[in-house]
């Protein structure tokens, strides 16, 4: 049995989490689901988005799996992802795209990962007023040696451990010389203990252009925090969009899996929102836990079932919705 903290989280949220806890439970597996608050839900409930029981449940628990958290645009609270990220230092976002049998997509084929740093960069909400009134505002991006060395290590042994063959490090050191110039420089050295892994480097607005040009030519991009936030969502476009993304945040001692797309309140509580993000993640969750033949055996229907356009979600072209793919899904295991 493993204890898993459950953060349901907003908009589309408690209806994608309910279908990967169904999906979940008809695999076999034996989770014990230790539900915790968090996001606009939990400030609208209690007053705080993060609640300090959710942070002493996921410190005891270590492993977390998370729907989407609704963040006020331009005001309001900080986001409470990246919070979770920097308390727990789950320095790294992986986030793979791959192609789905029998989804449209604009390409075939495409297998990539990114690695995207999770604790700092430009991502981290450090901003302040200057002066009088509201007229200036600076933004500030830090990087350190620490922190670039864990992501690009990460992405180096994960490389050799899953015989990946080509990183490309994605930057902006033409003009953030600095601060993602460190970040290069550093990709730089390690790259020279792992003489086995192909190295490039790409600047980031060449790189956007590279992806939708010849996303084949990538294998691993590692990037820093800003620059992986955006690049996923355009490799989710690849495979199909943001229904079929998933990813995991991960540090030496927690663990949090979400998937990349965020609460969609267009489609909240229609009933039509696309779980298998979600369930992509609670997949790379079961693989941390060492749950290899059910990941494999829940990646083998969702293969099955995606298929069938009776059956899957709108987003993909399906005339389905949220419950016959789940309701698929678990006669499929
Ligand atoms: P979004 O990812 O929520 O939605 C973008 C588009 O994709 C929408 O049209 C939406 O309907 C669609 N979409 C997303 N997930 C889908 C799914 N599973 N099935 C079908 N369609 C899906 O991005 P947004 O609208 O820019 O952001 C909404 C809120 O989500 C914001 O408050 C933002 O801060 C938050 N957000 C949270 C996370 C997270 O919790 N990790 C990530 C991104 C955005």
């Amino acid at each position: 049995m493993h204890d898993v903290v459950l953060m349901s989280g907003d908009g589309i949220g408690p209806e994608i989490t309910e279908s990967v806890i169904e999906v979940l439970e008809a695999s076999g597996v034996s989770i014990n689901w230790i539900p915790a608050k968090a996001g606009m839900s939990a400030f609208e409930e209690t007053g705080d988005p993060l609640p300090q029981e959710t942070v002493r449940l996921f410190d005891r628990y270590r492993v977390a799996l998370k729907g989407p958290l609704a963040t006020p645009v331009g005001k309001g609270f900080r986001s409470v992802n990246v919070a979770l990220r920097q308390q727990f230092n789950l320095y790294a976002n992986i986030r793979p795209a791959k192609t789905l049998p029998g989804i449209k997509s604009p390409f075939s084929g495409v297998n990539l990962i990114i690695f995207r740093e999770n604790t700092q960069g430009m991502y981290i909400g450090q901003e302040r007023h200057v002066g009088i009134g509201e007229d200036h505002a600076e933004t500030i991006g830090v990087i350190t040696r620490k922190a670039s060395e864990l992501i690009i290590r990460a992405a180096f042994d994960y490389a050799v451990k899953n015989d990946r063959k080509k990183i490309t490090l994605v930057h902006k050191a033409n003009i953030m010389k600095l601060t993602t110039g460190l970040f290069l420089d550093i990709g730089k050295e390690i790259s020279k203990a792992y003489p086995m892994i192909e190295f490039q480097d790409m600047i980031v607005d060449n790189t956007a252009m590279q992806m939708v040009l010849n996303p084949h030519q990538f294998d691993i991009i590692v990037t820093t925090n800003l620059f992986g936030d955006i690049l996923s969502d355009l490799a989710s476009g690849l495979v199909g969009g943001l229904g079929v993304t998933g990813s995991a945040n991960i540090g030496t001692t927690h663990a949090m899996f979400e998937a990349v797309h965020g609460s969609a309140p267009d489609i909240a509580g229609k009933g039509i929102a696309n779980p298998t993000a979600l369930l992509f993640s609670a997949i790379m969750m079961l693989r941390y836990l060492d749950e290899n033949v059910i990941a494999d055996k829940i990646t083998n229907a969702v293969h099955e079932v995606i298929k069938d356009d009776d059956v899957r979600t709108g987003d993909l072209g399906g005339r389905g919705n949220t419950t016959t793919y789940t309701k698929a899904l678990c006669e499929a295991l």
